[in-house]
């Protein structure tokens, strides 16, 4: 595992994530949603179709997750409310990195997937 600064994260390596709800930190970034206090909803569209759905916010200490998950078989749709936590480090030309801090292994990573719960690439449950 790299340490702060290494410049190696765990999670970075995402090819091809059709299959799955992503939430992109770097989108969310350049779409000036980080900003904490900020709430919205994040859409997932296939063939222009929504097929999932989340409500988020951005709080100080983290990105707050509120969904529904379903496990296989089971009737009843359980609510989730869990805050990713933000790591944040420092660039060298003086700006902030943000970083999603994955729940299951605790790495660093970008990108967030959903299956059951949000995790990383390598964590997805
Ligand atoms: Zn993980």
């Amino acid at each position: 595992m790299g340490g702060l600064g290494s410049g190696r994260y765990g999670c970075s390596n995402a090819s091809k994530v059709d299959d799955y709800r992503a939430v992109d930190l770097a989108y969310l970034n350049r779409n000036k949603l980080l900003q904490v206090g900020h709430n919205g909803t994040l859409s997932w569209l296939r063939g222009g179709e929504r097929v999932g759905w989340i409500r988020y916010s951005v709080e100080r200490d983290g990105l707050r997750l509120d969904y529904k998950t379903r496990n296989l078989g089971e009737e009843e749709w359980q609510p989730v409310n869990e805050l990713i936590p933000f790591t944040r480090t420092q660039t060298r030309f003086g700006g902030e990195r943000w970083w999603l801090q994955c729940l299951s292994c605790g790495r660093h990573c970008r990108i967030i997937y959903g299956g059951d719960y949000f995790r990383c690439r390598n964590a997805t449950i």
